[in-house]
């Protein structure tokens, strides 16, 4: 099966079993525990649903199809999702690589949580040049965590060129996979051991969810990361598994529409003299345009830009807009335009900021499926407008 199919089916077989009705779309289990039929008689294997639930398997077979994974596991959020795979393999006294430029929340769960209350040491490298992995690699290195594209400047990195140095040393390798989504990007099948996914963003796609996911096919690490999530109890309500399992089913036809209107808003950007520059990976001028071009299946809906002018001009911009909800978070059907200086990165100090080349004037775009023609004319009347 391909992609779009095992989308829709994978998980929501039809049950032709005596007493079941043959629901083509699976129904929603709320049970919160399940009867026994005597000792070690369990229905369909269920006992308790911190532990298994018959809609949350549904939605971790089709999470597991989306990246070619033996395994998939849904979590409250893309944050559990990340503290669990955290305390399922590190120990007290081990060293983390990471690429610099990662989600501000995970970076904060690195800095102020796991660092010093575990005992934890992080490096932050610039990963688009794998030989600064390699350099800061330690004895106790066991984990090196990858995002790309990141976040908001949408910077490349070689997942395979990574790994092999990571594996050289022994370390495992998660790509937190949530920008480019499974359409556009398997990093399994570069050689990352984990890929995460907030699944608020592409995968449910409709701004109505917040959940994550983790797809992996080691046996070992799959049982670790289990017990650690039921034990942790870090796991997906059954009504927003529902909720993710519906959305998955257009993730395809979404993922392609996104990157049509973001390509038709990139080159509408390139020729307006109010813009500076502009972060999207499917322009020439972006430095890892060909690497972008090799890794993945597309270039995506996420862009950034930064205005000519100050951040009062920023402000009026964003002001003026209609039909850009100046929100955060990404990967819906309604385009969302964000501030990262003040929202999604308010919490990094000036000079960090300004390092990583996040200046004032530099805005985020997730780009909907609205009609492309009506997200252009709100663009170009809120940028005469400044
Ligand atoms: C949103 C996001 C997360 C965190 O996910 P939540 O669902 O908000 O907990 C992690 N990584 C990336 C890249 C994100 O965009």
């Amino acid at each position: 099966m391909r992609f779009e199919t095992k989308a829709i089916h994978v998980g929501e077989e039809p049950d032709h079993r005596e007493g079941a009705n043959g629901d083509v779309v699976l129904p929603i289990h709320l049970s919160s525990t399940f009867a026994w039929k005597g000792i070690n008689e369990k229905t369909n294997g269920n006992m308790y649903s911190r532990l298994s639930n018959p809609t949350r398997d549904a939605l971790e077979k089709k999470l597991a199809a989306l990246e070619n994974a033996k395994y998939g596991m849904a979590f409250s959020s893309g944050m559990s999702a990340i503290t669990t795979i955290l305390l399922s393999i590190l120990k007290s006294g081990d060293h983390v690589v990471a690429f610099d430029d990662l989600y501000g929340g995970t970076k904060g769960l690195f800095d102020q949580i796991i660092s010093d209350g575990l005992n934890i040491e992080f490096t932050y490298v610039d990963a688009t040049n794998p030989k600064n992995i390699e350099k800061a690699i330690k004895k106790n290195t066991k984990l090196l965590w990858l995002e790309t594209p990141t976040n908001p400047l949408m910077k490349i990195c070689d997942i395979s060129g990574a790994a092999e140095i990571a594996h050289k040393h022994k370390m495992l390798v998660v790509v937190d996979n949530t920008f480019a989504s499974p359409y556009l990007q398997q990093p399994l099948s570069l050689g990352s051991d984990i890929v995460l996914h907030s699944t608020t963003k592409y995968i449910n796609g409709h701004s109505d969810s917040i959940g994550g996911a983790i797809m992996l096919s080691d046996d070992k690490i799959y049982e670790r990361i289990r017990f650690v999530q039921g034990e942790a109890g870090t796991m997906l309500s059954p009504f927003d598994c529902f909720l993710v399992m519906r959305g998955i089913k257009t993730l395809a036809i979404r993922m392609r529409e996104h990157e049509k209107n973001a390509a038709r808003i990139v080159s509408y950007l390139e020729k307006n003299p109010r813009i500076k520059t502009i972060f999207y990976p499917g322009l020439k001028s972006h430095p890892q345009h060909e690497l972008a071009k090799k890794q993945m299946a597309g270039f995506g809906g996420m862009l950034s830009f930064e205005l000519n002018g100050d951040i009062d001009d920023v402000n009026r911009f964003l002001r003026t807009l209609k039909l850009f909800s100046f929100a955060v978070s990404l990967g819906g059907v309604e385009s969302l335009i964000e501030h990262p200086a003040s929202m999604t990165h308010g919490q990094v100090l000036k000079e960090d900021r300004e390092k990583l080349g996040i200046s004032d004037t530099l805005i985020r775009m997730s780009v909907g499926i609205e009609n492309v023609e009506d997200l252009i004319s709100d663009l170009d009347r809120a940028l005469s407008g400044i």
